[in-house]
């Protein structure tokens, strides 16, 4: 064989290598984020637009509201992820402000199974629960267990707000074998058009860096900058590679250890 001929197989098979070495590398490392909006059901400020956004949203919905049943119906049309957002006991401030269908620590275990299945009938398409508040209620062992045993019974996953540095729903989720996972960032802490495109940009670096990342924004007061900088976002996140999953693609599920569950923990 001539040494050209040796040197032209030799270059053919170097590309096919680079060639399928890239793709698989490619294939390994997807970027995806996932957006949860939450707070609805009460029809409050942001509502239409959140639904008129063409992008795989999950949306938190509140139990026992006005609109939650309709919410859901809307959301199912449009494509969006369902949770229901479930009120849960804070450190500071009023139980009144939680709403109807809240989770306290004062309720017995068989109180709370029975308020979570109440909330979760309330609203149809549920696919997992996120909370709602939640600082203290969720840092409480006895309180997030009672509530997991009855997402574990309807077959259903946990994703942790992460309000309290103390939160157990991830402990207490592995303990049971129940899906779950963790917000990332909040994208409208402050409310401003500027401030929630910066963490929109954040999402973006974490779902790179990470290879997933998980956003929170909400309706209401923030309700129109939040809905307003996504749909901005939406193309950048496109060109950027990054794709919008519904939460339920970025869950940990019992033991499998992964390099997105490690990032989260
Ligand atoms: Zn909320």
């Amino acid at each position: 064989m001539k040494l050209y001929t040796v040197g032209f197989i030799a270059f053919v098979c170097l590309s096919l290598a680079c060639l399928f070495g890239f793709q698989t590398a490619q294939l390994d490392t997807p970027k995806r984020v996932s957006i949860i909006i939450d707070d609805l059901g009460n029809n409050l400020k942001g509502t239409n637009e959140i639904f008129a956004l063409k992008a795989p949203i999950t949306v938190a919905i509140m139990p026992l509201m006005r609109s939650s049943k309709a919410d859901a119906i809307r959301a199912k049309k449009a494509g969006f992820e369902v949770l229901l957002h479930l009120p849960m006991e804070f450190t500071r401030g009023k139980k009144e402000w939680l709403g109807p269908g809240a989770i306290t620590t004062d309720m017995s275990n068989e109180e709370i199974k029975q308020q979570v299945r109440e909330d979760l009938d309330s609203i149809p398409y549920v696919s997992g629960i996120n909370n709602h508040m939640g600082s203290k209620a969720t840092g409480d062992e006895r309180v997030m267990r009672a509530v997991m045993e009855v997402v574990k019974e309807r077959h259903l996953f946990f994703v942790d707000s992460a309000t309290s540095s103390r939160s157990k729903v991830i402990q207490v989720a592995k303990e049971l074998d129940v899906p779950y996972t963790k917000r990332n960032i909040f994208l409208d802490n402050i409310n401003s058009a500027s401030a929630i495109h910066k963490q929109l940009r954040r999402l973006i670096q974490d779902g790179k860096q990470k290879g997933a990342s998980i956003a929170i924004g909400h309706v209401g007061i923030q309700g129109l900058h939040t809905s307003g900088a996504i749909r901005a976002m939406l193309p950048i996140l496109k060109k950027e590679g990054v794709q919008v999953v519904p939460v339920s693609s970025l869950l940990v599920k019992g033991e499998k250890t992964n390099r997105y569950q490690q990032a989260i923990e």
